[in-house]
């Protein structure tokens, strides 16, 4: 069995040690020491990083007892300089003790029992038994969690016999048997963990929960400890400081602002509608007076089919018209024919007609047809033909 250093001391970054197993699985050098610093993957956390002799160390798990470290190529000595990555290895006990801190916490405040905790690469969560919480009870939760690391209590980390922890005020019982290990927030928390962790909360530096979703039937909460917690208060304070200066507003300010932005937003598309409404009713009128009538036929490269269906609604307002309207949009064209209430003509009869020439689908009534078709080359001798069919001119 490996000899764990980093139980006895995590803040020791570098050791030596005899190899006592090489071999190879999977294609991967696996090697197996006396004692090592390496943290295997366990409990939510992730491995530590680092070298043996030099040699990148890819990953680290446990398997009988045993660490066994995955090496990057082969090893050759039988014995080697190892060092872990203390940046890694610090942000992980940050993170870890923060969630120590959190569960007891969210136990203490709403009876949140913690069912799970994943360590990731940015941000870790933790998974409460509840159902909800209120926004006041998190606060308490984060709250009591930044009051612990305040008072910077001990950590201590000690091993038990299985029969002897029935004394120790546990959040939950250990998943191991035979000797537990148990970590300690001094008067605070005590759980079964085989982690690591600082010697005292005031390392652990802030506890910012960033996030809260429902998983099935308990809640997850994302946070943020130590440096990662100062990471992300420098990101949002900098999206918040740009975009105060866009609004030319105090950073507190900025949600007023944005909400005038909103409104006046909303009253500026109410009146752009209104005056396009106007715009469209002369526009109307110009077409008219332009191409005379009483069959009015026009292609459109840049409008809409809502505009187009309205221009000829404008037009078909004043008896005796028909309207034959194209509109190429991008790979599409549009087809509006509408008539005037007094003219006695199904519209719908001339979908025959453009369909003899190109492929279109659509419909309306028998005063307005909207059809749209792919053919664009062919939609000026579709409009054509259904001209000719109109039986008056
Ligand atoms: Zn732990």
């Amino acid at each position: 069995m490996t000899k764990k250093i980093y139980f006895e001391d995590p803040y020791q970054t570098e050791f030596e040690s005899e190899v006592k197993s090489k071999f190879r699985r999977h294609g991967q050098y696996l090697v197996v020491l006396e004692k090592s610093c390496f943290y295997p993957e366990s409990g939510g956390q992730p491995s530590d990083k680092g070298q043996l002799s030099g040699i990148q160390v890819m990953d680290v798990f446990e398997e009988n007892q045993e660490i066994i470290h995955v090496l990057d190529e082969e090893l050759t000595s039988q014995k080697v300089k190892g060092k872990i990555d203390w940046k890694t290895r610090f942000d992980h006990m940050q993170q870890h003790a923060g969630q120590h801190i959190l569960s007891q916490c969210f136990h203490r405040c709403v009876r949140g029992k913690t069912v799970s905790f994943h360590l990731g690469e940015r941000i870790s969560t933790v998974d409460i038994e509840i159902k909800k919480i209120s926004e006041k009870d998190l606060y308490r939760v984060e709250h009591m969690a930044n009051e612990m690391v305040f008072e910077n209590r001990e950590i201590k980390t000690y091993f038990l016999p299985e029969d002897k922890i029935t004394g120790v005020p546990l959040r939950k019982p250990p998943q191991k048997s035979g000797l537990i290990r148990i970590v300690e927030v001094s008067g605070f928390d005590h759980s079964a963990c085989g982690g690591t962790h600082p010697r005292f909360t005031g390392e652990v530096g802030l506890i910012k929960i960033i996030g809260k979703e429902r998983i099935r039937k308990k809640l997850r909460f994302t946070f943020v400890a130590g440096q990662r917690a100062l990471n992300d208060y420098s990101r949002k304070d900098k999206v918040l400081a740009e975009t105060a200066v866009m609004l030319s507003s105090h950073e507190m300010e900025v949600p007023d602002s944005v909400g005038k932005l909103f409104s006046e937003l909303k009253a500026q598309k109410k009146e752009n509608r209104k005056m396009s409404k106007t715009l469209n009713q002369y526009e109307a009128q110009q077409i008219v007076q332009d191409e005379g009538g009483p069959v009015i036929k026009k292609i459109f490269q840049k409008k809409s089919k809502e505009q187009i269906r309205y221009l000829a609604l404008q037009i078909i307002k004043k008896p005796g018209f028909f309207v034959i309207f194209g509109l190429v949009q991008k790979d599409l064209c549009h087809i509006v024919l509408a008539r005037s209430d007094d003219i006695d003509f199904d519209v719908k009869s001339l979908i025959p007609e453009i369909s003899s020439v190109m492929e279109v689908k659509g419909g309306g009534r028998p005063s307005l047809v909207e059809l749209v078709g792919k053919e664009i080359q062919k939609l000026e001798s579709a409009l054509n033909k259904a001209q000719e069919s109109v039986p008056f001119k």
